[in-house]
């Protein structure tokens, strides 16, 4: 099963030749999350193959320019290829001016509708859930509202030891109850506890979005454990005044915060056009939390899946 997060745009305020405004894109099972979109969004899913109609759902951090302008040219492409299917955007709730705008201004006779999901940014809520995973926000802190966006796989049941399904003749039901965590318990007397029928589940898969933000002391209890951190990282160590004065942060700062977090991996991105190389913000990042990576528009960075087979072996 799929869990892979697609970079769009990695650049913080303007674009350069190189590297495009926030935008990404979370393959989860094969359904396709876009997170912020920024001018060009729509250029980079195709530049990345990206299929562009498999995109119901965008989440949206904040408004600032460089992570919403893109929204107009995607709405208005869709429009022209015929899109049918439903829209969903969740966004702090003032978002809500510049739909009504495009669709008074631009959005007559739209082929699909545009749904409007609005958070306000002062505590956590879960604003998506499906089968298969949730979508939560996590209040950050920047010059105007902001959230942070966790993706997480919902918890999967246990697996059942394939000889044993032989060996018992199990039937759905009890297959069904057993995945469940029970005991095998038949009327004939037999009794066979759960831990010798099954593996443990495969561990649920996480993503955190975070950007545009300062650094803050209570975002290691929330990003605890998550297995691919994005914290964005406009500036170098050196900046660090700059970063303070523009409610940003800086690689020592992303990569102390993964580094207590107990994260799997650190991307970072957002970064100030005015390096010519990022060196040695990716430098200062290892040298803290070696699991640091700095973000290029259309790397791809997959979560695998981990079987914990020999817990119990
Ligand atoms: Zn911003």
């Amino acid at each position: 099963m799929s869990f892979s997060l697609t970079v769009l745009g990695s650049s913080s305020a303007v674009p350069t030749t190189k590297r495009f405004p926030t935008a990404q894109v979370l393959n989860v099972h094969e359904r396709f999350f876009l997170i912020d979109c920024g001018e060009g969004t729509q250029i980079q899913l195709r530049r990345f193959s990206v299929n562009m109609s498999r995109i119901n759902h965008i989440f949206i951090s904040h408004l600032h320019g460089d992570h919403v302008f893109g929204l107009y040219g995607l709405f208005s492409s869709y429009n022209l290829l015929g899109r049918k299917s439903d829209l969903h955007i969740y966004a702090y709730r003032d978002l809500e001016f510049t739909l009504d705008h495009f669709k008074k201004q631009f959005g007559i006779n739209m082929s699909y509708s545009i749904i409007f999901h609005p958070f306000t940014a002062d505590q956590p809520y879960e604003i998506y859930s499906d089968r298969r995973m949730t979508v939560q926000t996590l209040p950050l802190r920047h010059s105007v509202p902001v959230v942070g966006f966790i993706f997480r796989e919902k918890p999967k049941l246990l697996n059942i030891k394939k000889d044993k399904i032989i060996q018992f003749k199990l039937g759905i039901k009890e297959i069904r109850s057993i995945k469940e965590g029970n005991d095998l318990v038949r009327p004939d007397g037999t009794f066979v506890p759960n831990n010798e029928l099954t593996l443990p589940p495969v561990k649920p898969r996480s993503y955190a979005f975070c950007t545009d933000t300062s650094c803050f002391p209570s975002l290691v209890e929330s990003l605890k454990d998550i297995d691919l951190l994005y914290f964005e990282a406009t500036f170098i160590h050196d900046d660090r005044k700059l970063a303070r004065i523009t409610s940003h942060s800086t690689s020592v700062q992303a990569a102390t915060l993964a580094k207590k977090a107990g994260v799997g991996k650190l991307l970072m991105g957002h970064f100030s056009n005015r390096y010519k190389n990022l060196k040695q913000l990716l430098a200062e990042a290892t040298e803290i939390f070696p699991m640091s990576f700095a973000a290029e528009d259309g790397d791809t960075y997959t979560i695998p899946e981990v079987h914990d087979d020999q817990l119990r072996q």
